[in-house]
């Protein structure tokens, strides 16, 4: 990460020729420590842009503009496929190669509504110009054969493979990924608002792909989509990290040779502005056993200004921060306060990825019959705020978040270059200004300047893009227990109508076809072909480990861990309580209090009021449970941890909000506390689809150990049982349910159960001791921790029937702690297994979009997942199968290299201060030190293959015993599954 706060010094000018680029533009933008330089490939006319700093997480991406036609998936069928080889890379499958076998720190592709983006990262030079050298070559010169069409896109097989008098069917990667997205509630309800919200431009259509329009692609008009639109003229290339600007032009220079200009019109057009407001209804599944009622959302969206128009883009973003981003948002506050519906619709916001920015807000757990009265509410409280204006503490809380999350360094599960890559796209795309969002700083300093000139700049984008503002649609989306089955029953019908229309020798070439696609998945790489790829060798990995610089202290005899680190002025601050001993009863109700607690009133303000603090002088209040294995694996620990963080300017008002939360945290307010509970309900459950694979695989193994048993009980399938009952049954049981929360708050805030966590710069630092001393002698005291709770963990194999159109199916078996000789090779061996053997037989051959492994020393489990799966039973005989070849067979050494250069590379992710300061702290807990953490990696980087064959065949013949499956999928199809399994599954609802 970055640690200097100025920019690099330009070291080329404006109008220079360099490798046959001309540079159109140098900018320096010191605020967020970037040079910035844009560039032209005279020949192909490529578009560049260079954003130059000092971090070593060098970012390469190609991207295209690919607007679709219809919504047979083509775009997104293609970025799958172009990664899979090339002429000069003549491999099946290159994308798994340098997943499994470089230092790449971010490895993707993306497919959006009108583009698509090939993104690479790495901290390692040569490393990033390996991958850069492939990734260009496939992108712009895929070998696109037939095969891959079929496996990545869509193909005939029967049921029964050799059978053809067996049910005709269709698989396919992305057929089965996008099945998955058309269960998910969320999704849908994106899809239908944008089709309906631009009906008349390629919005209209499904980039991703309907599942019932994939089969109408052809392999023609798929290779057609590649030469029209993936050449250089119709790319752009963003580069973001230390590596000098005229390295990388060297770079392009070389891989852009041969290529002509191609004339192509991929520009986006613009929808039509309506004259009225339209409407739309639609319906998602649920199960069948599910209740219909108060199961609806209702959305309102409007079509506002174009992308490129910067100025009102950001005004647009910070009013929707306005009235919807906290609890004290007046169109949020308007909604919920109603009681018409249960929660904000998940889909509330503005929309950047589109050439004209959308906004939405509305209500779920509503009734159809609600909708005109949620229409007009929205309406009314928009009008009120044309005329009464915004409170201004909450627009200066706005404009504080958008200057917080503009400066803070962010590196989650994207590289920072991503974030940039993101906001420069949203005009560049369109042909604007590709630097015009990047200086956050600045952009914010104009606008105060603007607000200032004229008080009622935000009321007057309320009028002129909502309130007066014709383009609107209101969109009802309802629950439908029978639309899955039916949906079910025409594709069956459809292959059984088809199936009967072809002779015997047509049934004969599918059967021939699909078995010629699978001899082709099964067999190995053409030998030597894999050598082709450039890559690093295990002597250029360093054996050094990053460590994460910490003082242990003491704050009012308090136990408290200090992180000097660089953060851009931001200072975090965790606050660690121990909840080991909670009674067996109170533990599902931990989630509930940090919810609760953290949204509600405390020391006299009530909860509106707190949230305005909280926007005022925090970036964000946050709770997380946590539990693990130490690291000898014989002590469990489990924390509640608060987290808080503030600019340094607000460091001492931030540690006021969070003292008035833990210790004078008020959560009497019922109809607060009800709306609070129904919000978290309704996002547990909207997570159980897009998230199957979690959720089974936390059923699973919630019976190996008490942290995995925890981790289950607060963010699995029991929490959503304990939130749906307490939400059900709320007016019988809020007495109750206050007396417990307030039982629980008063045991977990204790003086004794406490450890802090300091993450900041060395002002930081002294700032937030000061304050935190403050904040400990709030806190109560005496009586020590007591004994820890320990549950009765009963394995069962459970299947769990869910409205969803594929399967999550999840073996996990009993694994040891970190200490344990066989956690280096356990380690290793769920790289190898997940980039192997799972993937080439659950997605490639089996169809599933992910089949993987994981091994968590902290939980002691090895868990076999797979994700989106059109098989149950065939997947369960896969991981057998897999834990068998393992155990029998020596990787070769060329094999393990590569597995072990991918382990250290998903060791080595880079991550943001709060982050590194965070771990540390979990570091700390579970008993890990930075020496553990060496002999570790050494560990990892000395395998062999004797001692992994060794391992495996130790580990799988024994701790088989101890394996627990939990399916999700539907009841069908865990019925079907139920015909051939022994042991069979136990079959629950949901919920
Ligand atoms: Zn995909």
């Amino acid at each position: 990460m970055t640690a200097s706060t100025r920019c690099p010094a330009p070291t080329l000018a404006t109008g220079a020729e360099v490798c046959g680029f001309r540079i159109l533009r140098v900018e320096q933008l010191p605020e967020i420590r970037i040079t910035a330089y844009e560039s032209e490939h005279e020949k192909t006319g490529a578009k560049v842009i260079h954003l130059h700093c000092d971090d070593r997480e060098n970012l390469y991406s190609i991207g295209f503009r690919t607007p679709p036609a219809d919504s047979t998936g083509v775009p997104h069928i293609l970025e799958h496929s172009v990664l899979a080889g090339s002429d000069r890379y003549p491999l099946k499958d290159v994308f798994n190669e340098l997943l499994r076998g470089t230092l790449q720190t971010f490895i993707n592709a993306f497919t959006y509504p009108d583009k698509t983006i090939y993104p690479v990262a790495s901290q390692v030079k040569a490393d990033f110009f390996n991958l850069a050298r492939v990734y260009t070559d496939l992108v712009l010169r895929p070998r696109l054969l037939k095969e891959t069409f079929s496996q990545e896109g869509h193909h005939l097989e029967f049921s029964n493979p050799e059978d053809t008098s067996s049910e005709l069917t269709i698989s396919g990667i992305v057929y089965n990924e996008m099945k998955g997205a058309y269960s998910s509630p969320d999704a849908l309800m994106y899809k239908i608002i944008q089709e309906n919200l631009y009906p008349d431009t390629p919005y209209s259509f499904d980039s991703g792909g309907n599942p019932d329009e994939i089969p109408l692609l052809t392999y023609e008009q798929f290779k057609a989509f590649h030469r029209a639109y993936y050449s250089p003229t119709n790319a752009r290339f963003f580069l973001y990290g230390d590596i000098p600007t005229a390295d990388h032009l060297a770079f392009l220079a070389e891989m852009l040779a041969g290529f002509d200009r191609v004339e192509v019109d991929s520009t986006v057009k613009s929808q039509a502005r309506w004259q009225k407001p339209s409407s739309i209804h639609d319906a998602y599944p649920i199960g069948r056993e599910d209740k219909t009622t108060e199961k609806t959302a209702v959305n309102v969206s409007w079509l506002t200004a174009e992308n490129t128009d910067y100025a009102t883009a950001v005004l647009l973003q910070i009013t929707s921060g306005m009235l919807v981003g906290s609890a004290a948002g007046p169109l949020r506050k308007a909604l919920i306060d109603s009681g018409l519906g249960e929660d904000l619709s998940p889909v509330t916001g503005v929309e950047r990825d589109l050439k004209q920015i959308a906004f939405t807000v509305g209500l779920r757990g509503t009734d159809p019959d609600k909708a005109s009265l949620i229409e007009a509410l929205i309406i009314d409280t928009l009008k009120n705020l044309t005329e009464s204006g915004f409170d201004r503490d909450l627009i200066e809380g706005t404009l504080h978040q958008v200057e917080f999350h503009g400066k803070e360094i962010i590196r989650s599960t994207y590289p920072y270059g991503i974030v940039l890559m993101g906001r420069s796209y949203h005009t560049w795309l369109y042909d604007g200004d590709p630097l015009e969002g990047l200086n956050f700083p600045r952009i914010i300093e104009e606008i105060r300047k603007k607000w200032k000139a004229r008080p009622d700049l935000f009321q007057e984008i309320v009028r002129k893009w909502f309130v007066d503002n014709p383009h609107r649609l209101l969109s009802v989306m309802e629950p439908s227990k029978t639309c899955q089955a039916e949906q079910e029953a025409a594709f069956k019908k459809k292959m059984s109508r088809l199936k009967a229309s072809l002779s015997g020798p047509e049934l004969e070439n599918i059967r021939k076809d699909a078995s010629a696609l699978k001899k082709f998945q099964a067999e190995p790489e053409i030998p030597g072909a894999a050598a082709i790829l450039p890559k690093l060798s295990i002597s250029n990995i360093t054996r050094e480990i990053e460590t994460v610089p910490t003082a242990k202290a003491a704050i009012e005899n308090v136990p408290a861990m200090i992180h000097d680190i660089f953060t851009n002025g931001i200072a975090y601050l965790d606050l660690a309580f121990d909840v080991s001993d909670m009674p067996e009863d109170l533990q599902p109700y931990l989630p509930l209090l940090g919810k609760l607690i953290t949204n509600m009133g405390a020391a006299g303000f009530n909860y509106e009021e707190m949230a305005k603090r909280i926007v005022l002088k925090t970036g964000g209040v946050g709770y997380h449970l946590s539990a693990g294995m130490a690291v000898d694996g014989k002590k469990n620990w489990q924390k509640m941890i608060f987290r808080i963080k503030a600019l340094h300017r607000n460091i001492r008002d931030a540690v006021n909000i969070i003292s008035d939360i833990l210790v004078a945290g008020d959560m009497s307010n019922e109809t607060r506390m009800r709306d609070l509970i129904a919000e978290r309900k309704n996002s547990l459950h909207a997570s159980v689809v897009p998230s199957g694979h979690a959720f089974a695989r936390r059923t699973a193994a919630s019976s190996l150990s008490l942290p995995a048993y925890r981790d289950e009980q607060w963010h699995g399938r029991s929490q959503l049982k304990f939130v749906n009952r307490i939400a059900d049954q709320f007016n019988e049981i809020k007495g109750e349910l206050l007396d417990k929360l307030t039982l629980l708050q008063s045991m977990v805030i204790r003086k004794e159960r406490l450890s802090i966590n300091v993450t900041a710069d060395s002002e930081g630092i002294s700032l937030l001791l000061e304050s935190a001393a403050d904040l400990v002698r709030r806190l109560s005291g005496n009586g020590g921790i007591g004994n820890p709770s320990i549950p009765a963990l009963t394995p069962i194999h459970t299947g769990i029937s869910i409205p969803a159109q594929v399967s999550y199916v999840a073996k996990v078996l009993s694994a040891p702690a970190y200490a344990d000789p066989l956690s280096v090779p356990l380690f290793v061996l769920s790289r190898q297994l997940s980039s192997g053997y799972l993937y080439k037989h659950i997605r490639v051959q089996g169809g599933a979009y992910g089949g993987m492994s994981q091994y968590d020393p902290m939980s002691g489990t090895f868990a076999l997942l797979s994700y989106r799966d059109p098989s149950i039973v065939n997947t369960l005989n896969v991981y057998r199968e897999a834990m068998d070849f393992i155990s029998r067979n020596k990787t070769s050494g060329e094999e393990l290299e590569k597995t072990i250069i991918g382990t250290i590379g998903s060791l080595d992710k880079p991550m943001d201060p709060s982050s590194r300061g965070y771990i540390a702290m979990i570091r700390d807990f579970t008993g890990l030190t930075d020496e553990d953490r060496l002999k570790f990696r050494n560990s990892i980087l000395d395998m062999t293959p004797e001692l992994l064959l060794e391992a495996a065949s130790r580990y799988f013949t024994s701790a088989a015993d101890s394996a627990v499956v939990s399916v999700y999928a539907s009841q069908e199809n865990l019925q079907k599954a139920n015909e051939s399994l022994e042991p069979k599954l136990n079959v629950e609802t949901l919920t």
